[in-house]
């Protein structure tokens, strides 16, 4: 008898792309092989990122939030993004809610009386991304791949982690944003070998990074950027601009952002904007014509700011900017003539325009989430670390050991050994910087890992970094001899001041020839501690064997290092330390004979 094949209905569970944006965020998913970005009810796909909280209701959420901003702005929550990972007290955010927070702790923000976490605030954003999506797609969503710019440290990577879980999603994967930028691009041209860079300027951060994309496999081959460089930086010296004019007070502020919000984006299309305030203050109203070249008089500085970043990224993937095959723009605030007059001229080439700014990276999200779903085949992403890690060595140096841009996933590991005899445990201090001193980098976190004592370079423990696809750091130490382990997650939400994060580059830049110096001078200065007790205790026992001649040299050696030593360059301490060495020669062939003897 024959059986009858019956059909198995297969549900795949969705896995959606979000974009959640500082501005505006969106929601896609993969429908038979092609990204489709979601609409809400209202026939849109961008949620603004602004929460309104009411006093006795549920929080609002997008335009109806933004709806609110000018009568509530106390109670109206926009780039929260931005104060992820903040600390309180770092002073740069100019918001119209109020914030707060112990110094140096994690900033809250202050809402009808309550305190929330910046992730708390972009759960309820991701909340309602959710909702519309389960409405249009008739069916519950868990999974989602969620972007943050590549600049985010790790501890701002988790924030975004945990403002997932809280709105009931499981996050699936953290993704660059100009990666999915480059994926959005890619998709239909995967066959191809090209070269192209992602300039990505919205409304709070900047990013540029350059990849390769070859048969299917994207590369990041750099990164760089600016976590506090963006629109709203034009919007704040539009308002100043226009706040002169009027001679007002920042009470109106929520109302002239507003208005010159609209004028900046009239601007992208026509030579002048005419602003509208009727009864600003005192009854009395106020209205002007806002020209293009004002608007690139105020803008100019803010937009050149995005060169350097470029520059140092195209340095760092070793690429010249004619090697380049396309420059994609992503981000609200490329659609202004001058960033895409500024674009060609730092690259040599008009860039390419037909992605939609606003959407690339969602778009990108959703491919990434059809990729891991299985949707999307013969697409593998790597993505790269956009700062170095390692640990503190002896001396207070940083050894590095995954160096920034390795493509990750990644696992790397180092020996380490103890530097005092006796030492019963290591203390593990996790860095991340470009810095060579390690009280120059920021610490994500530390640990003690105990050993069997152990004569002086004998103990040894590995230490191994991992970095996992959502660019989270696992540490691990291991006392090889026992295998007595240590493992942490770094999670800590504000580990490291976020204003660094971008000073960074620039500062190992800056400092790299006193940086190299002192490195140079504390390994010198190692050397000199080691040898010279060695020296004394040899002179010691042994010395009455040296021509006198050849004993006060070697005490005269001793006094120069020494000498160095207070001096404090590393040249001097080298060359003396080096001396030292030479004159020893004799002394130690005596040391390795007494040895052989006994
Ligand atoms: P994003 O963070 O990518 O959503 O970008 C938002 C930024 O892009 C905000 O500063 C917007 O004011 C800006 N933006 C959006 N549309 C335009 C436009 N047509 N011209 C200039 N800037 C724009």
């Amino acid at each position: 008898m024959r059986r009858s094949l019956t059909p198995i209905l297969i549900t795949v569970s969705h896995i959606v792309g979000i974009d959640l944006g500082t501005t505006n965020s969106l929601i896609g998913v993969m429908e038979a092989g092609f990204p489709i970005l979601l609409a809400d009810a209202e026939g849109v796909r961008l949620t603004p990122s602004v929460v309104y909280f009411p006093k006795d209701a549920e929080p609002l959420v997008g335009r109806a939030a933004v709806r609110m901003r000018a009568l509530e702005p106390e109670n109206t929550v926009y780039s929260a993004k931005r104060l992820i990972g903040q600390r309180a007290g770092d002073g740069t955010e100019d918001v119209s809610y109020r914030l707060a927070g112990k110094r140096g702790e994690p900033v809250r923000i202050c809402a009808q009386g309550s305190e929330l976490a910046p992730e708390e605030v972009s759960a309820l954003v991701l909340k309602k991304l959710r909702a519309d999506a389960e409405h249009a797609l008739g069916e519950p969503v868990t999974r989602a791949v969620i972007t943050v710019p590549a600049y985010f440290n790790d501890a701002q990577r988790n924030a975004t982690k945990r403002a997932g879980e809280l709105a009931g999603l499981t996050v699936e994967r953290i993704v660059n944003e100009p990666t999915a930028a480059a994926l959005a691009y890619g998709l239909d041209r995967l066959r191809e070998k090209s070269k192209i860079a992602v300039f990505d300027l919205g409304g709070g951060t900047f990013d540029i990074s350059i990849l390769e994309l070859n048969a299917g496999v994207f590369q990041v081959l750099a990164t760089n950027g600016n976590t506090h460089l963006g629109g709203d930086d034009i919007d704040a010296a539009i308002v100043a601009e226009l706040a002169a004019r009027i001679s007002a007070d920042a009470s109106i502020t929520p109302r002239l952002r507003e208005a010159a919000i609209a004028a900046k984006h009239t601007l992208s299309a026509n030579d002048t904007a005419s602003i509208e305030l009727p009864f600003i203050t005192d009854g009395r109203s106020f209205s002007c014509t806002f020209t293009l070249e004002e608007l690139e008089r105020l803008a100019r500085p803010i937009i050149e700011q995005t060169r350097t970043h470029c520059m140092r990224a195209l340095a760092d993937a070793k690429v010249k900017p004619e090697q380049l095959n396309e420059v994609i723009l992503v981000g609200g605030q490329t659609r202004m003539p001058m960033v895409r007059r500024l674009v060609a001229e730092i690259f040599g080439r008009e860039p390419n325009t037909d992605q939609n700014p606003d959407e690339a990276v969602a778009v990108g999200a959703t491919i990434q989430a059809g990729i891991l779903s299985g949707a999307v085949q013969n697409v593998v992403l790597l993505d790269v670390t956009p700062l170095s890690l390692g640990i503190e060595t002896f001396g207070g140096l940083m050894n590095i050991i995954i160096p920034r841009n390795s493509t990750i996933p990644t696992k790397r590991g180092e020996l380490f050994t103890n530097a005092v005899a006796g030492q019963r445990s290591m203390l593990i201090r996790v860095l991340q910087g470009e810095r060579e001193l390690a009280r120059d980098n920021w610490e994500l976190g530390k640990f003690d890992l105990s050993f069997e004592p152990a004569l002086k370079g004998h103990a040894r423990v590995g230490v191994q970094f991992e970095i996992d696809a959502n660019g989270i750091l696992h540490v691990l130490a291991r006392d090889t001899k026992t295998g007595v382990e240590q493992r942490v997650e770094m999670r800590s939400a504000v580990d490291v001041s976020d204003e660094a994060v971008e000073k960074m580059l620039g500062d190992s830049l800056e400092h790299a020839f006193e940086d190299m110096n002192d490195r140079a001078f504390t390994e010198a200065k190692l050397k000199a501690d080691e040898m010279l007790p060695a020296v004394r205790t040899a002179l010691a026992q042994i010395g009455s064997g040296l021509e006198p001649v050849e004993r006060e040299l070697i005490k005269r050696r001793a006094q120069e290092v020494e000498t160095a030593i207070a001096g404090g360059g590393a040249t001097a301490l080298k060359k003396a330390v080096a001396a030292l060495d030479e004159a020893t020669q004799q002394l130690a062939a005596l040391l390795v004979e007494k040895a052989m003897r006994g």
